[in-house]
């Protein structure tokens, strides 16, 4: 919990608080939002799986995005 600073970066590191949410059919991927520093400034390439995710999940706050998202809900509604 809290934020995470880049432990790679020598001169002002980035810092991250928040989880980005990559839901499929198959995963709901949750990462720490500084995966998107990584890829850019450290060239990291996450598991191929989770680059199909991303390019396949509907755009964030849309119907679809949401009913990707609550297909992997563990708390279902009473
Ligand atoms: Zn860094």
């Amino acid at each position: 919990m809290g934020w995470h600073s880049c432990e790679l970066c020598r001169v002002a590191p980035a810092r991250g608080v928040y989880n980005v949410w990559i839901p499929s059919d198959a995963a709901l991927y949750v990462a720490p939002e500084l995966v998107v520093h990584y890829i850019e400034a450290h060239q990291y390439r996450p598991p191929d799986e989770f680059i199909a995710a991303v390019l396949a999940c509907p755009e964030q706050g849309t119907a679809e995005y949401l009913r990707l998202v609550g297909q992997h809900s563990r708390h279902q509604p009473v």
